[in-house]
């Protein structure tokens, strides 16, 4: 499995004439050797490849990584890198732009002298972004048990109880069900708070009559997921209710027209044009979804400037929302996969207006 996702990187090699890439972003080392530490580097050639990493991480590489041979790196880690291409007559290597520092560039270029550092562009987003069938069990896994989690500890909701509370309930639920930890800080943003669509879970004490926007999402074995709903503490108000139903159907017309061949843009365009026509067009600011894998956010992204089009084996969210100022907001989010002829949902919370 992870032979063949390196053999797809085939093409950058022969395109750019490059002996090596150099790869130093964690996601991706993860994804090509199977490597989970916090800090090392992947050297990968046509037909080898080595990961580097200091003594803390030896025997966890040994015991983890597939089809690269671990190399322990004393001290600098740039003099393991010159070492393998004097060995190997490297003198052509891509390194990922996005992921090197200044700091680090310089001393590549000091390590590394006569060989050519050619800057590569994001260049496994584009192979990342449809999973293998590994991935999507992992996905799902981590997905459902998420959605279960929630639904434990939805029931504790009522007035009186801070949205912090809540939050920590729901961590605790999530890893006693085998998370090993979170995909992201949990968002719980009651009554007037809703209209942040990022308003992490604080202090505040849940009133009678608000509606409280949950987005969490668990991480497992390196895959995260993303889902979001929208609840009622007590009966909510009229106008909670309509902007409710009106972000539902967005995102069930979204969903419902998930398949391979339709652009991220147009996606995004039948949420965003339903909820305009709604009359609630100046209060969804952010696009309609983003890919997730062994990042929280990666490609590829559903907004109204993105033209890739979607593909079989994608995993992205679909996540409308209407957030307006002084009064609150609601947002509902899947994660769903792109399946041969339509859509797959992995996440499972109840997306209709509950109310506790
Ligand atoms: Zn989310
Ligand atoms: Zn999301």
């Amino acid at each position: 499995m992870l032979k063949n996702r390196r053999s797809r990187l085939a093409r950058f090699f022969e395109e750019l004439k490059l002996n090596a890439i150099l790869f130093t972003n964690l996601p991706n080392i993860r994804y090509l050797c199977g490597f989970s530490g916090s800090e090392g580097a992947l050297l990968v050639t046509m037909d080898a490849a080595w990961l580097l990493c200091d003594s803390r991480y030896t025997e966890q590489a040994a015991g983890e990584v597939v089809g690269a041979e671990v190399r322990e790196c004393a001290a600098v880690r740039m003099d393991t890198v010159a070492a393998l291409a004097v060995e190997n007559a490297l003198v052509k290597i891509g390194i990922e732009a996005a992921h090197t520092t200044v700091a680090a560039f310089r001393m590549m270029s000091d390590k590394l002298p006569g060989i050519e550092l050619v800057e590569l562009g994001a260049v496994l987003d584009e192979i990342r972004r449809c999973k293998d069938q590994a991935e999507l069990e992992r996905l799902a896994t981590v997905a459902t048990l998420a959605s279960q989690a929630l639904h434990t500890v939805l029931p504790n909701i009522r007035p009186g109880l801070r949205e912090v509370d809540f939050a920590i309930d729901l961590e605790f639920e999530m890893r006693r069900r085998g998370a090993d930890g979170l995909a992201f800080d949990i968002i719980v943003a009651s009554g007037v708070r809703g209209a942040m669509p990022h308003g992490k879970a604080g202090s505040k004490v849940i009133q009678s009559g608000e509606l409280i926007t949950i987005d969490f999402g668990a991480l497992k074995d390196g895959y995260h997921s993303d889902e979001t709903v929208t609840v009622a503490c007590g009966e909510p108000g009229s106008r909670a209710r309509e902007i409710h139903a009106v972000v539902r159907a967005a995102h069930d017309m979204a969903i419902e027209a998930v398949r391979p061949g339709i652009s991220c843009r147009e996606l995004d365009a039948i949420a965003r044009d339903y909820i305009r026509d709604q009359g609630f067009g100046d209060y969804f600011g952010h696009g309609l979804g983003h890919g997730v894998g062994l990042q929280i956010h990666e490609a590829p992204t559903l907004s109204p400037r993105s033209s890739v089009l979607l593909a079989e084996g994608m995993v992205v969210t679909v996540e409308p929302g209407i957030y307006i100022p002084g009064f609150g907001g609601v947002r509902i989010e899947d994660t769903v996969v792109v399946t041969a002829d339509g859509v797959r949902l992995l996440t499972s919370a109840v997306k209709q207006l509950l109310v506790f």
